[in-house]
Formats: structure tokens, sequence, C-alpha cells
């Protein structure tokens, strides 16, 4: 199996381009503060001993403000940003039935006094009990959520919702799945400089950084924000808990592409060898837990007092573990997982802990 690693990058990184002159400077973009910023950055000590090295850190982009937080909340900022200069009196997003993203919406237009349309479709057909009982579908709605259900598709239930609201004269403001598109994955950049930084701060050279990915907003941000401030030598390793690898690493490159009409950056600055998807622990399906990402939950839970979810961080981790125990990763130095959130949907999978 073919891993990103440092060494097989190095080339691929070597070669690229200067950071082309952009059209809009990054700062000059809108960005409206809905957490307190920057997320701790630490060394996971008990989990560096358990694997006997390399040293392991921690990014914990899991406590943050927007009702428990994660990885959308950085997203959000420049979302809900470009909704209200657009002067929209509605926002508009879907997910499934447990999105985090979706419950992370929900609290930041509560937040900024803006009224939030939901549609939810059920990605886990027999746990639908389960999956309408608690975490983040308890919390959509006492975050004062309108919600739609749309299990045959959410397409065109958000094209009603939207026709509607704009017929309403409301100007709704559309947030796709995920956010991730040109303006979410700004995000992600923002985390990358501020990742920078910390790790010039404890004076480590990252070789990898990992994180979970999905509809790969957070994979492009951090990706292109490594590289455009400066950092050309830590591999981003992106860890699937849905499609196949192939069609995450085209996606990647689609939402590179949006992130450049939005900032003016050159289309070819990232290479496509710098674009690394891994698709080998996602079991049996989006939202549908593995045992080994159940093991990695109790684990860090043991031992670093850090809740991981089924759904993305578990399966993160499972498979930073096992990469790192099979030696696969090129040169190891310093490892990095980003904790994206999530921690809200061990309650509706808390059959899955039971032994
Ligand atoms: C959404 C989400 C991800 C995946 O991020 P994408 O930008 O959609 O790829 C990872 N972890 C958690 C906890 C999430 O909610």
């Amino acid at each position: 199996m073919k891993v990103a690693g440092a060494v097989a990058l190095a080339g691929a990184i070597g070669g690229c381009a200067a950071v082309p002159r952009s059209k809009v400077a990054f700062d000059d973009i809108p960005r409206m503060s809905l957490t307190h910023l920057p997320t701790a950055c630490y060394r996971m000590e008990n989990l560096t001993k358990l694997v006997g090295g390399p040293d392991l850190f921690i990014k914990r982009d899991d406590v943050m403000e927007l009702a428990h937080g994660g990885n959308k909340t950085r997203k959000l900022e420049y979302a809900l940003a470009e909704a209200l200069n657009r002067k929209s009196g509605a926002i508009v997003t879907q997910g499934g039935l447990q999105s985090n993203h979706v419950r992370q919406t929900c609290s930041g237009a509560a937040k900024v006094g803006l009224e939030c349309h939901v549609i939810l479709s059920n990605p886990v057909p027999e746990m639908k009990a389960e999956l309408m009982g608690s975490g983040n579908y308890l919390m959509d709605q006492l975050l004062g959520a309108h919600i739609y259900f749309a299990d045959d598709g959410r397409g065109p239930v958000v094209e009603k919702v939207l026709a509607d609201l704009t017929s309403a004269g409301r100007n709704p403001y559309n947030i796709p799945a995920g956010a991730s598109n040109g303006i979410g994955s700004l995000g992600y950049m923002n985390a990358a400089r501020e990742l920078i930084g910390q790790w010039q701060e404890m004076a480590i050279r990252p070789s990898h950084i990992f994180t979970a990915t999905g509809s790969c907003g957070t994979q492009a941000g951090l990706l292109m924000g490594l590289r455009y401030f400066g950092n050309t030598d830590t591999a981003v390793v992106g860890i699937s808990v849905s499609a196949r690898r192939d069609r995450l690493e085209t996606r990647t490159r689609e939402v590179l592409n949006m992130i450049c009409d939005e900032t003016g950056i050159a289309k070819n600055f990232i290479k496509d060898d710098d674009i690394y998807v891994n698709d080998e622990y996602i079991g049996e399906g989006y939202g549908r837990p593995t045992d080994a990402g159940i093991a990695a939950i109790r684990t860090v839970g043991a031992n670093e007092g850090v809740i991981l979810d089924p759904v993305y961080t578990g399966k993160c981790m499972s498979a930073m573990l096992d990469l790192l125990q099979r030696r696969i990763l090129d040169n190891p130095r310093d490892v990095v997982f980003l904790h994206t959130g999530g921690a809200p949907a061990i309650h509706p999978y808390a059959d899955f802990f039971r032994s």
C-alpha cells in the first residue's frame, strides 16, 4: 500500500511554484468569530508511550463554543459571515440525522440571530429509533431549528425549502452538506495557519497530520492552508469514513479548485500527488461503526482522557494507530491527529460500547 509521507512528497512539493499573487489577501476575506481560537495542540504523552513512538500530538478542534463544536465551526466562521454580508434572513442546510455539521450550523445561526432550516435524512435505516432519540438530532431541536425529513433524497426538499423562503422574501442562504465549498473550506486554511504557528512554538516538524474525511472541505482547506502559509513537508492523510479513495481524492481536488476561485490562488498550486485519501478503514459504510474504531475510542479515552466518536474520529484514530503499528507510514516523525469533534454521537451509538 502506498502512503503519502514526507519523503514521497518531497519531490512533488519541492517542485511547486512560488505562492502566486492572489486577487484577494487571505485576511481580507470576511470571517466572523464563532469560538475562541486557537484551539489547543499538545503531545499525547500516554498514547505515544503505548505506541512506542513517534511522538503523537492532538489538535483539539472538538473543544469549541457552538454547542460542543467540531470542525464545522471553523467553516461556519466564513459561511455565516457571507450570509450576513448578503443580508440573508434564514440559513438552509442539510445532513444525516446525526450530522455534526447540522448541529453546529443550528447553533451558529441561533448565535447570530438567523432562522435555521435543516433537511435531514437517515443514513442507517435500522438505527432510526436510536438516531432520533439523542445526540445531535436532540440538540438540533433544542437549538430552535426548523426540521424537515427527506429519506428519499434531500436535494428536492432543499430546493423546495429555498424556493418557499425566497418567495416569502427571506433571502435564504444555502450551506451545502458539510459546508465543503470554497467559502467554508477557508476555515481550514485558517486552522492550518494556526497549526503552523503552534508547531513553531513547540519546535516540532510533523511528518503527517491525520484527519477523518467525508465531504472533503477539511482536507482540502488544511492542505491548501499548510502549503499556502509555507509548510512544505507535512503530509495530509485523509481517512475516508464513507466513499472510495478515487472518489474522495477527486472531490478534494474539486474543493481545492473552489478555494482557488474564492482566493485567486492558481489551480496548479497543489499538485495531484499531494492529495492522499486512505479508504481501508470505512468498514460497512458511513455511520456504521467498526470494531477497530470502537477499540480506538476506548484506548484514547482510557489513556488520554479524550472522547472520540464512532462515525469519524474513532475510525480515523484506528487508522493512525494501525498504520503506525504496521510501520507503513514513511518516516513518521511527529504525527498529529486532528480531532474534528463528533462526540455527541456516542449517545445514539451507546449499544456499540456495551461489551
Ligand atoms: C464533518 C466531519 C468530518 C469530515 O469533514 P469534511 O470536511 O466533511 O470532510 C470529520 N469529523 C467530524 C467529527 C465531522 O463532523
